[in-house]
């Protein structure tokens, strides 16, 4: 294998202590599972990986699930463990996610240890029906709550998680779990609509109307305050979900939406290596297995390039603000962006929903506003123009 620059890492932890219901990430409920041995496993293949991308890992997030629900031994020997696998890694940004409901000052000494400065958590409201109706498992008073204790242990990189389009949320309500979340005075905010995966419980009750999906012009209507509140507040806007203050955008993320290299670990984990993509089988057991067999965790791997490499830069970089990067796409690609996306170009062009300089092609705020419809049809046109470019 070439040697590889520059990458991030992705832990998948896959415990949580109760399944929420609209969550349909591969997480298991903790209860009895045997956590050392996954830790053991995430480290191996984490040493593994690395030393055979011959990788300089610069970012790293460890997610899941929620690695906070780890018991403290096998969450201690997972941060020692890393930060032993990272040493003479050149580490810009380590995060990791937290429940409010679960993370304690002991874990936090754990991880200010291990050296994280980033903490991602998932608040989602500030009202307790709201968090009620997602199942999730902390009140609004453990938010304020952990944002106080980690930034007693010295991590002031935070960001916060709030979702909008939740059945019963309203306006003003919404408006309230913003200002509460602002009040706090974080550096990063991800807001995300609600979406009903297939096979939730979230998606069971609203088929069997149990719930009342929030209007879609209601939904509008809160992202559009959103980004005026969070924009006015002195957050940039920087991906279609993701706002930050200056210098507080999540490097690891931008690995991601600007189609870099990552390692992932961890059981249904996904990576990109050398152009490689590859999936890690799902499973605790199934992936265990394989590990300390020896094997190859990942049960897909494809080589991305041409078309279908185009396809996945259109779909990640035109969620942020600054687009897709025109000059990398035709070097990465060999496919001209101006002629394969002509078909649609000049038309959303003339409709001002994206906007086109000599460097970048980014949706404008209005066309954000139907992102899906446009990078559905840019995709299509990129087969029609350029069928054969793999
Ligand atoms: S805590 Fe997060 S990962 Fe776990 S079930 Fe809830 S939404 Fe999914």
């Amino acid at each position: 294998m070439s040697a590889m620059a520059d990458c991030g890492l992705y832990v998948h932890v896959p415990f949580c202590d109760t399944k929420c219901g609209y969550c349909d990430f591969y997480s298991v409920a903790l209860e009895n599972r045997a956590t050392a041995s996954l830790v053991e496993c995430l480290l191996a293949e984490t040493r593994g990986r690395i030393a055979r991308s011959d990788a300089t890992v610069r970012t790293v997030f460890v997610g899941g699930g929620t690695p906070t629900v780890l018991p403290q031994p096998e969450f201690a020997a997972l941060f020692e463990g890393l930060r032993d696998a990272l040493a003479g890694h050149p580490l810009e940004e380590f995060t990791v996610e937290a429940n409010p409901a679960t993370v304690d000052g002991s874990k936090l000494d754990i991880l200010t240890e291990a050296g994280v400065d980033r903490i991602s958590m998932g608040a989602q409201s500030w009202h307790a029906s709201e968090l009620e109706t997602l199942e999730r498992i902390h009140d609004p008073g453990d938010i304020e709550r952990g944002v106080t204790l980690i930034r007693s242990h010295g991590i002031n990189r935070l960001n916060l998680d709030l979702i909008f389009g939740i059945p019963g949320q309203s306006a003003d309500t919404w408006a309230e779990s913003l200002n509460r979340t602002l009040a706090l005075g974080v550096d990063h905010l991800s807001c995300y609509g609600l979406t009903y995966e297939p096979g939730t419980r979230l998606t069971a009750h609203r088929d069997a109307r149990k719930i009342t999906p929030c209007d879609e012009g209601l939904e509008t209507e809160m992202y559009l305050f959103a980004i005026e509140r969070l924009v006015g507040a002195g957050l940039t806007q920087y991906e279609i979900s993701a706002f930050a203050k200056a210098g507080q955008r999540c490097r690891h993320n931008l690995v991601y939406w600007r189609n870099e290299s990552y390692i992932g670990v961890g059981p249904s984990a996904g990576g990109f290596v050398d152009g490689l993509r590859y999936k890690n089988i799902s499973g605790v057991n199934l992936y265990t297995q394989r590990i300390v067999a020896g094997e190859d965790a990942a049960c897909e791997s494809e080589r991305i390039t041409g078309v279908v490499l185009a396809g996945e830069i259109i779909m990640m970089q035109l969620r942020m603000n600054e687009g897709i990067d025109l000059d990398g796409f035709q070097r990465r690609t060999e496919i001209n962006p101006l002629v394969a996306l002509q078909p649609s170009l000049e038309r959303y062009r003339n409709a001002r929903l994206i906007e086109l300089t000599d460097r970048a092609l980014s949706l404008t705020p209005e066309g954000r506003l139907v992102a899906d419809t446009i990078i559905a049809d840019f995709y299509s046109d990129l087969f029609v123009t350029s069928p054969n470019s793999v």
